[in-house]
């Protein structure tokens, strides 16, 4: 489906993951409801527009106080998924869900960490014309170095891997359902939405914003969690880490080759002597480098066959509308 023209007040939904966010979201909620008014006073978007909260399985009462919101003021809207299937799914779902009802959404996280004052600058983007505005930390001051570190070194491995992505983008940022529209024929379940959203292509841009610290609540990014996400994102993106173990088993040979040539050479001239300790170093480095090795290309496999299953990648067992 194309859509045919661009409306001069287009209808936004923001887009609102939560997962067990009881404590922040009676605070997140009005300012999300606030800049809607916002935008709508200032002639930029539709009245129609809405906030479309993404109950992540929560634990706490996020849904209750989500179901409460949308009783309350119908801009607020509520799905919610049968359990938790994690932050990149529940924003898949949430977006998926809009793109038939509206003309942009925007995703952003509950806890207050993502300035909402960017979203004024994000419209103006898609109104000259941008199709996808993502948004950008400026600085990191508020994390903490190990957080900054990790996160920035990621960034430059992703680019190593030749996974295109937007240096310091999470995934606050604006999206057309024109966008939205293709982007659903991505159908892989492994989802890496900031690496995956530049391959949809159109006009884009970056709107930068400064992080805040979370309001409330904490984090469910634990290093674990932002280490799986980074493997997945390379994993999911790029099949670099296949082709560099190519090039290392070369490497490995040419190098074993020569070692050959030299222990005959040593044999000939009689100077061969019980080397236990050499062969011992040698097997030990080799079968961990074949067990490394095997683990990565055994990753591959392993998305190969969750890709192969297709498993559904959200399933919303309750909407308020
Ligand atoms: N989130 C989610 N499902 C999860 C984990 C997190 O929907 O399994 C949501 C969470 O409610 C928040 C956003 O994803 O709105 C980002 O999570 P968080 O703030 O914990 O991560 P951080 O900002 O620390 O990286
Ligand atoms: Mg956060």
């Amino acid at each position: 489906m194309i859509r045919e023209k661009r409306r001069s007040k287009p209808v936004l939904w923001i887009v609102v993951p939560c997962y067990n966010e009881q404590e922040v979201l009676p605070i997140t909620a009005p300012e999300f409801r606030g800049k809607i008014e916002q935008l709508a006073a200032a002639g930029k978007i539709s009245r129609e527009s809405r906030v479309l909260f993404v109950n992540d399985g929560s634990k706490d009462d996020t849904w209750k106080l989500i179901k409460g919101l949308a009783a309350s003021d119908p801009h607020y809207l509520g799905i919610s998924q049968s359990r938790n299937r994690g932050h990149q799914n529940a924003v898949l779902a949430g977006l998926m869900e809009a793109r038939e009802k509206c003309d942009i959404t925007i995703s952003i996280d509950c806890d207050g960490q993502d300035d909402i004052n960017a979203m004024d600058e994000m419209v103006d983007a898609y109104l000259r014309g941008c199709e996808v505005v993502y948004g950008v930390r400026s600085k990191r001051d508020t994390d903490t170095f190990f957080k900054r570190f990790t996160a920035e070194s990621f960034y430059k491995l992703l680019s190593k891997m030749g996974v295109e992505v937007v240096f310091n983008h999470a995934d606050y940022r604006l999206i057309s359902s024109r966008v939205l529209d293709e982007f659903a024929n991505f159908k892989e379940v492994n989802l890496f939405l900031r690496g995956m959203v530049p391959l949809v292509g159109f006009a884009s841009t970056s709107v930068e914003y400064e992080r805040h610290e979370r309001i409330a609540g904490e984090s469910h990014y634990p290093l674990s969690k932002m280490l799986s996400l980074a493997f997945d994102g390379i994993t999911s993106l790029s099949v670099k880490p296949i082709r560099f173990i190519t090039g290392f088993g070369a490497a490995v040979a040419l190098i074993s080759f020569i070692g050959v040539i030299w222990a005959i050479v040593c044999a000939l001239m009689g100077k061969a002597i019980t080397g236990w300790t050499s062969m011992v170093s040698i097997l030990c480095f080799l079968s961990g480098v074949q067990l490394i090795c095997t683990g990565v290309i055994g990753e591959y496999i392993g998305k190969i066959y969750l890709e192969t299953k297709a498993r559904p990648r959200y399933i919303i067992s309750e909407k308020t509308f």
